[in-house]
């Protein structure tokens, strides 16, 4: 069971559209902008799958790039046709993505770490990250260490707060585990092993608590039901709220550097 943001996939289409205007075949790009003048040029990449049935369209929250799935024989004019008929889809997708890269631009060099904003400072002198006065030190040209520091204070927060919530309801934990997913905040399998994404560190401290009680409530109920939700509700009453706070800054809980 995963709680995961809104996946940037429209409704798949079929690879049999009815061929409606633009019958050229470019890499999209030309396409999309000549059939809706109001489309900001998209970046559009287009991807050969051999698994792929269907052709998928997806647009990245960051970056805005659109990727086209097709499958391995679907004729390149697929792509034009995707990109029509999902025209206001994508331009929806793009103007949020533009929203979510100006609200991390603005955040400067700054990293908030369970709801603290920290200045990044690189440091020459350094060999480890270290947090002092407001701000983060970081060894120059470290991506990876400030990486690692985070992961670590996800794990020093999470995992005792997972034990507690798996205490008071009963069930034990096998393994609480920290990974590096963009949009799946938590999972819970039925070998009792949680996982959680390390950006969750980047959220404030009471929207990780709401998740740490999603996943701790799955070691009783491993399912949405109604059920699931009201032993939800009953130890952690701001699910909702957390919710609708990763749906509107999940994206945004990324380190500097990442919006172009
Ligand atoms: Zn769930």
């Amino acid at each position: 069971m995963t709680l995961s943001s809104r996946a940037g996939r429209p409704p798949s289409i079929t690879g049999h559209a009815e061929a409606q205007g633009a019958a050229t075949v470019t890499g999209g790009q030309d396409a999309a902008s000549a059939t809706d003048s109001t489309l900001p040029d998209p970046e559009v990449e287009v991807v050969r799958s051999t698994r792929a049935r269907r052709v998928s369209v997806r647009v990245d929250r960051m970056t805005g790039v659109v990727r086209v799935t097709l499958p391995q024989r679907a004729p390149l004019a697929e792509v034009d046709r995707a990109l029509l008929r999902h025209r206001r889809w994508i331009a929806a997708r793009l103007s949020e993505a533009a929203v979510i890269r100006a609200q991390v631009q603005a955040r400067g060099n700054t990293v908030t770490v369970w709801g603290e904003p920290l200045e990044l400072v690189e440091d020459p002198g350094r060999q480890r990250v270290h947090a002092k006065d407001g701000k983060l030190l970081v060894p120059p040209g470290r991506g990876d260490l400030l990486e690692r520091w985070l992961r670590n204070q996800a794990r020093a927060k999470l995992v005792p707060l997972t034990q507690e919530a798996a205490q008071t309801l009963g069930r034990p934990v096998a393994r609480v585990s920290i990974g590096d997913a963009k949009t799946r905040w938590g999972s819970c399998t039925a070998k009792a092993t949680i996982t959680y994404s390390w950006r969750l560190v980047l959220a404030p401290t009471w929207v990780a608590e709401a998740i740490v009680w999603h996943e701790a409530c799955h070691l009783v109920e491993l399912n949405h039901s109604p059920r699931f939700w009201r032993l939800l509700r009953s130890h952690e009453p701001r699910t909702d709220e957390a919710r609708a706070w990763l749906r509107a800054h999940g994206a945004t809980l990324v380190l500097p550097g990442a919006a172009r």
